[in-house]
This record gives structure tokens, sequence and C-alpha cells, in this order.
């Protein structure tokens, strides 16, 4: 591979049609590819401000999200110019760059004056946006192909969900392993069963030896780049001490490769579980290569149906990694393009406070929370349970604004794009979109940190107290904000049968205690900089 100088003599000859390819559309096999012409056409690669430094939307990116997309776009860029495809790449540090994907689209059609341009749809609603507003103001036809990369377009989703009383991702998942054929024996499930959750819930009783992740070598490319970052968003969150992406699709494989062989057997019994100091467990970590389109699903699939066949790995590990691919990342991207654009301000609770500065830093006394965010701000990553049981409910709970929250995932973690991280925070983890994605909330309280993990052992707080009482040791916060939680939504959920059981134990408390839980959770919103709920 060429070191990335090549792409500062960016190609600027008349072509036919100019693709454009963004930094989370680095499909080797994209649709817009194969179709493209090496005489006649050219690619166009954008990095500017507006979204290596955050978004368009105004948010801090984290410097080793944005290092990865930066490296992983210049090692593609690279190799579409090794294969012989003419590309106009704007580096971030090119003098002319405007640092807007709009105002470069614009720039680049006067220069090539293309007569169409061609690109995979875009992983978010302002990006494609922005775009087509770019291509009318150039006066020059667009058009945008469905993105080959998933399975279902979201038009098909559309169809499947149409008539529908609520959108219920296990159905969803069925029928796609019905039409897709994944794990069916005939018309069955493989095993008799289409979910294996029952079987996943193990928790560690001592600490775990886990096998190590696939980690490349940092190249020149990516050396420079990390360097770029530093010196240019010196004041964005999160590290870049530990880069751990694979940036090419090479280095993808090998990732996926050491998952199926090390790790993927294992990944099923304990992918609730979390461990002081052991960030990946028998995780995947797959997400962001995959949501770049370094790797495709199929391959995914297909490699870890191949270990189940071959007796390495068991049905239980195998079934809940394929219904992640096929199932949930298709469903909430369903979500995401038929909710339309204003689904990522959604407040369905009507909370409005602050996110707590600690989510940026780890320092905070509550261990679980300082455990999950460590390799969050280390490595722009953590698996799903810190995300939706510790850092997402926590939010839920102690009564942060969707939104905040939700642009908090969207600037910390190397995976995100809009269409998986929006559904994924304001649906599923906040309950805002009047339960689109889920019917109950993902609320609990400290007992369930204290079951799935070891970080109760060790913290400041006391796991079984909700309130303070006489002997000093402050209670822990997500009790008490659990119960705070439960008691200021309890009109609201009334009416859910799924909320029945515990607000129950909510209308057997004492007046007093309910009392003494809210003015406890208020005053702890005020230390920790949340202040208060309501606008
Ligand atoms: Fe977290 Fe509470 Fe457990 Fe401390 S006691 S680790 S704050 S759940």
């Amino acid at each position: 591979m060429s070191s990335s100088p090549r792409l500062d003599a960016s190609f600027n000859g008349a072509v036919r049609h100019l693709i454009v390819v963004l930094g989370d559309q680095l499909d080797h096999g994209a649709a817009v590819l194969r179709d493209l012409d090496p005489e006649l056409d050219a690619i166009l690669m954008m990095e500017v401000d507006a979204e290596a430094a955050g978004s368009g939307a105004g948010i801090r990116s984290h410097k080793q999200r944005t290092a990865f997309f930066l490296s992983a776009m210049r090692h593609f860029a690279l190799g579409q110019m090794d294969a012989g495809i003419r590309v106009r790449y704007i580096k971030l540090d090119a003098p002319q760059n405007t640092h807007a994907l709009g105002t470069e689209l614009k720039r680049a059609v006067r220069v090539l004056s293309p007569k169409l341009i061609r690109m995979t749809q875009p992983g978010e609603w302002r990006v494609l946006d922005e775009i087509e507003d770019a291509a009318a103001e150039a006066d020059t036809e667009l058009e945008i192909v469905d993105d080959s990369h998933f399975f279902t377009t979201p038009g098909d989703f559309e169809k499947w969900a149409k008539g529908r009383k609520s959108l219920t991702m296990e159905y969803f998942y069925r029928d796609q392993r019905r039409r897709l054929g994944y794990l069916m024996d005939g018309d069955d499930p493989e095993g008799g069963e289409w979910n294996y959750d029952k079987d996943n819930r193990e928790t560690f009783k001592s600490a775990p030896d886990i096998p190590s992740l696939y980690q490349p070598q940092t190249d020149d490319i990516t050396k420079a780049v990390i360097e770029l970052v530093e010196a240019r968003y010196p004041n964005n969150p999160g590290s870049l001490d530990k880069f751990i992406w694979p940036v090419t699709r090479d280095q993808a494989r090998r990732a996926l490769k050491r998952f199926i062989e090390t790790r993927l057997d294992d990944f099923g019994p304990y992918e609730d579980a979390m461990w002081a100091g052991e960030p990946f467990l028998y995780h995947a970590v797959l997400s962001a290569p995959l949501n770049l389109k370094l790797l495709n699903p199929r391959e995914c699939v297909d490699a870890a149906i191949e270990a189940y066949r071959d007796g390495k790995a068991r049905l239980n590990s195998v079934e809940g990694f394929v219904r992640q691919l096929i199932g949930w990342r298709e469903f909430i991207r369903g979500v995401y393009w038929t909710q339309g654009r204003d689904y990522r301000d959604r407040n369905g609770l009507k909370q409005y406070g602050d996110l707590p500065e600690f989510y940026y830093t780890g320092d905070t006394d509550m261990r679980c929370m300082s455990e999950c965010l460590k390799p969050v701000i280390d490595h722009a990553w953590s698996h799903h349970i810190p995300r939706l049981m510790v850092l997402s409910n926590f939010a839920l709970i102690s009564g942060v604004q969707p939104r905040a929250i939700g642009d908090w995932f969207f600037e910390m973690y190397a995976d995100a794009v809009d269409w998986v991280t929006t559904p994924n925070t304001i649906g599923m983890g906040m309950h805002a979109d009047h339960a689109v994605v889920g019917t109950k909330p993902y609320s609990g309280s400290g007992k369930y940190i204290d079951r799935m993990s070891n970080f109760c052992k060790d913290c400041a707080f006391d796991k079984n107290k909700r309130v303070p009482d006489d002997d000093g040791r402050p209670p822990c916060p997500f009790n008490t904000f659990y119960w705070d939680f439960l008691i200021r939504n309890r009109d609201r959920f009334r009416d859910n049968n799924r909320m029945a059981m515990i607000l129950k134990n909510v209308d057997r408390m004492s007046d007093n205690d309910r009392t003494e839980i809210t003015v406890h959770g208020r005053k702890l919103r005020k230390q920790l900089g949340i202040g208060a709920i309501s606008s």
C-alpha cells in the first residue's frame, strides 16, 4: 500500500459519472462501484471538518472515532487508485477544502462537470438532505442507490411494518430467518427455538481468561492521521493512545476470523456479563468495521454458521450473533428511515436534564460508570450491556434529555452512524419514541448491575440502599434514580402491562418513602450537574 501523499494529487479532469463515497460507505462490493467505468467515471471522497470534528449537527467526535474513519477512508481511496480508479480525494488539511460535504460536492461538480452524481444511500437524513441540496444547486442529476450492504432496503421494511399495530423485532427477525434461510431446518428454526436468550445470561464467578483481540499494526497512514487529529482537534473527547481498529478490509476480515476461532463459542452465554478491566470479553468488536462497510454482514453470518456446522461454536452463541446481524441491525435501520427526520428529537417521557460531565472523563465514584466509561474513552467502544444497562440506563432514570445522551453516543463510539445510533438511544435506551422500538423502558437498579458484574464489590456506594441513612455510606445512585424514575412516571406507565408488577412495589411504598426518594433524587441531580428534569 502506498502512503498518503498520492491523495494530495486529486483527480481534476472531466468525468461522466461522479461517484460519491462517504466515510461509512467503504464497501468494495457496492453497486455504485460495480457499475463504475474507470475510463469515464471518478470517485469523490471528502474529509471535512463538519464531519471529522463532530458532525454537521455541531457535536464533537471522539478522537479515535475520527482517526478510524479518516484512516479507513485513506486506505480505501488508495486501494481504488491501485485498481486503476480515478479518485478526487479532499484531505482534511488541503488548502482549498471548504469543510462541508455540500460545498465540496459543488466544487467537485464545477471542476469535473459530471453528467450524473451517483452514490449509495447515506446513513443519515442530514447528510442525504445536504447532498440533495448541493446537487440541486449544482444543477446536476443525482442518483441515490439502495445500500446493497444490508439484507433489506428501507422500502422492504416499510412493507413489512405496514398495518402492524406495533413493531416487534422478534417477528421481523423470524421473517428474516425464513426469507434468508439462515439457521433453518426446513420450515422450522434450527434446534427448535427461534431465540436462545434463555441460555445467554451467564455471569462470571471469577476473572475470566479472555482470548486476545486481533489488533492490526498501526501503519504510516494511520500514524499520520493520528497526528493530524491530535493537532487539529486537541479538545475533542477521547484518547488516541490505544488505537485498536482495523482500517482495511483485509484487517477487518482477520478480526472476524479471530473472533470466530477464539471467542464466538463463549459469546452467547456471556453476552450480557460485565467484568472490571475486561471490556471486550467474548464480543466480536466488529460493529465499527461493519458500519463502515469494511465487512459484509453476509460473510460474518456465513462464518458463524460454518463454525456451528463444524462443531466449533454452540447454537445459542451463533444464533445470538446471527440475530444481531440479520435481525436487530436491519430492524433498527428500518425504524430510522421510516420514522423520519424528527426521530432524534423525540422526548416521550419529557426529560430535560443535562448530561453529567463525567461521561467525557470517567471521573466518578460510581464504579460501574467509571468501568463502563473507560473503554469508551480509551477505544471509542463498549459492548451492548454497558451501553444499554449502565450508561444509557443512568441517563434514562436520572432524567437526562434523550437528545443529550443520543448526541453523546454519536460522538463517542467508533461504530456510531445516525441510522444505528439514533434508534438505539432515542428508542431503545431512552424510551423516548412513544414505544416504537420497545414496549417497556430498559430501566434497572443497582441490583441488575450487581448481578451481571463485579462492579459493586469495591464501589463507594452502598448497593443495598436507595436513600441515605445514619451509617454514612451513601446509597447507590442507580437505586435512588430507578425508584425516582418509577415514582415520577407512575401514571404514564399505569396502562403498560409489562410495568404492572414493578409499579405494585411503588404503590406499596409509604408516602414518606416516596418523598424521601424524590427529595434525594433531586439533590443527587443537582450534585451531578443534571439539574431539573422539567423544561
Ligand atoms: Fe454502580 Fe451502584 Fe454498584 Fe456502585 S453500588 S457499582 S453505583 S450499581
